[in-house]
């Protein structure tokens, strides 16, 4: 089994990448936004939990995030692995990620962070926000607010994988293509 996570601030380009290389190597890709996203907009429990924390840029709580996250890999058993996108954002996420993965034997393979500057990330968000319709891409102190959160709260997740010797960093600033030549480069020298 393959587990990778794709990381990086928001942005960066996780969810494009995620979808390509869940494709290529066949894999589930889980985006804990999408799925708080699709609970919002279904006005469920979990959803009105959610809204008042991703309306401000804010984690949702790990506590809901994690039990989420988990119902979700628990009903893929079947699956080739898993590209996990946008989890885990914090330490606790993390421990609960590999503590829930070793139970299947199957652990981290690798993260990969995409590494954008902040301007950019600013222009790319505000830019989807124009079409995206979420709330969190049209307000650029929001969006500021994410990073900030991604800087102080998720960074560390890095060194945590880092410090297993799974982490490794690409820079995430280019075409779609070429962002996926280079993740794709870093995955198959991991799994050879
Ligand atoms: P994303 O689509 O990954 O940018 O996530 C959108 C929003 O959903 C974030 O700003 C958070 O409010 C929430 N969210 C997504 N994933 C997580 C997570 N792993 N932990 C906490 N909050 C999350």
């Amino acid at each position: 089994m393959v587990n990778l996570i794709l990381f990086g601030p928001p942005g960066s380009g996780k969810g494009t990448q995620a979808e390509k290389l869940a494709a290529q190597y066949e894999l589930l890709h889980i985006s804990t936004g999408d799925m708080f996203r699709y609970e919002i907009k279904h006005g469920t429990p979990l959803g009105l939990e959610a809204k008042s924390y991703t309306d401000r840029g804010e984690l949702v709580p790990d506590s809901v995030t994690i039990g989420m996250l988990q119902s979700r890999v628990d009903a893929n058993p079947q699956v080739k692995g898993f590209i996990f996108d946008g989890f885990p954002r914090t330490i606790p996420q993390s421990e609960a990620l590999d503590t829930f993965l070793s139970g299947r034997k199957t652990p981290v393979t690798a993260l990969l962070m995409l590494e954008v500057p902040d301007e950019e990330l600013v222009t790319r968000l505000l830019g989807r926000g124009q079409v995206s319709g979420r709330a969190d891409d049209a307000d650029e102190n929001i969006i500021r607010n994410r990073i900030q959160v991604y800087k102080n709260e998720t960074n560390p997740v890095f060194d945590h994988y880092a410090a297993q010797g799974k982490a490794f960093r690409l820079d995430g600033v280019g075409s779609i293509e070429d962002i996926l030549d280079r993740l794709c480069e870093v995955i198959d020298d991991v799994l050879e």
